[in-house]
């Protein structure tokens, strides 16, 4: 069997296509749906998201004010610039991109942020809100799973479901969403004894852990959905020659370095009826979930 590959870019695509009419709607009436961010420090990859994000914001009329604060920012400047954004009319969502410096006490910085602006569904509020299942604002990372499920044809209804990683931003939301729309779900971490095991239990196996190519053909039941959060950079000719199709790795011998995922694409894609690729799998769903939020607490809706 090869998967049907799961093109996360055009689900994308379709999400943000919807969007335009609203935001057009919103604007005739008075409202342009702004996002404030706020990237503190220089870690690499955060730039690079948080350019993904503004991009997607110009691409569909979005406004868009970025803060930077150096690395060395302290909680209080931090919460400043939170609080600046809570008060502005004109920012209807705000982003604080993470990690955070150590020395920034995160939690509170996210118990900040005003509840009706939280698009990333961090706050506690927003959290709580998700378990009661009368969810506001969702993580935007398992939303965008749900959504390319959803857009897919696949349902999880009565199916097995294991996520594997347990973190309050993919994890556990994701855990729960599946919950919400019946699956019957596991949910696994590092201390999971013999995770093949389970993982091989699901018609719905994702993954979210951050370790290059971790869930093998070993962990996958024939005919099972594999979703590939993980984004990981290999940079061995070893590690490429097992995780990269033929085409990639000419490109990886040409650059050095690759972005893969959790899932050993090659083997799990002879193992699996459908799987997301890395990257343009989930990847540009986050974004554009993220998207959707931002219009939706312009809407005021949220
Ligand atoms: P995280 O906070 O580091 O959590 C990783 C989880 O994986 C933890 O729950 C950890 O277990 C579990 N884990 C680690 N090693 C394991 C193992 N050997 N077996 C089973 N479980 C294991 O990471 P995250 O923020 O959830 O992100 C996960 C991955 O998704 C990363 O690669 C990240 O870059 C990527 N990501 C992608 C997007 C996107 O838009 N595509 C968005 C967010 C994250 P413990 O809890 O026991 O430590």
């Amino acid at each position: 069997m090869s998967a049907r590959i799961l093109d996360g870019t055009a689900v994308a695509a379709a999400v943000k296509g919807e969007l335009r009419d609203e935001i057009a709607r919103l604007k005739s009436g008075g409202t342009t749906p702004g996002l404030g961010v706020l990237l503190v420090g220089e870690n690499p990859a955060s730039a690079v998201y948080v350019r993904s994000k503004t991009r997607s914001c110009e691409e569909l009329g979005i406004f868009h004010e970025t803060r930077r604060l150096p690395g060395s920012a302290t909680t209080a400047e931090v919460v400043a610039v939170v609080a600046d954004y809570n008060r502005r009319p004109d920012v209807h969502g705000i982003l604080v991109q993470l990690p955070l410096p150590p020395q920034v006490d995160a939690e509170r910085v996210l118990d900040l942020v005003d509840p009706r602006k939280d698009v990333d569904g961090f706050h506690p509020e927003n959290v709580g809100r998700l378990v009661q299942k009368r969810p506001r604002f969702v993580p935007c990372t398992p939303a965008g799973i749900m959504e390319l499920l959803r857009r897919n044809g696949i349902g999880v209804a009565g199916r097995r479901a294991v996520v594997v990683g347990r973190s309050d931003i993919v994890g556990k939301p994701m855990a729960l969403l599946l919950l919400h729309a019946d699956a019957t779900v596991t949910l696994c971490h590092s201390r999971t004894a013999d995770l093949a095991a389970v993982t091989r239990e699901a018609d719905v196996l994702v993954a979210a852990i951050g370790r290059a190519g971790i869930i093998g053909a070993e962990h996958v039941k024939p005919g099972a959905v594999v979703v590939d959060v993980g984004m990981n950079r290999i940079s061995t000719i070893e590690e490429a020659r097992v995780l990269l199709d033929p085409d990639r790795l000419l490109a990886f011998e040409a650059k050095g370095q690759a972005l893969v995922g959790d899932v050993n694409y090659p083997a799990v894609r002879e193992v699996a009826s459908a799987l997301t690729p890395v990257p343009r799998g989930v990847g540009p769903l986050t974004i554009a979930l993220l998207m959707q939020s931002t219009v939706a607490a312009a809407r005021g809706g949220a």
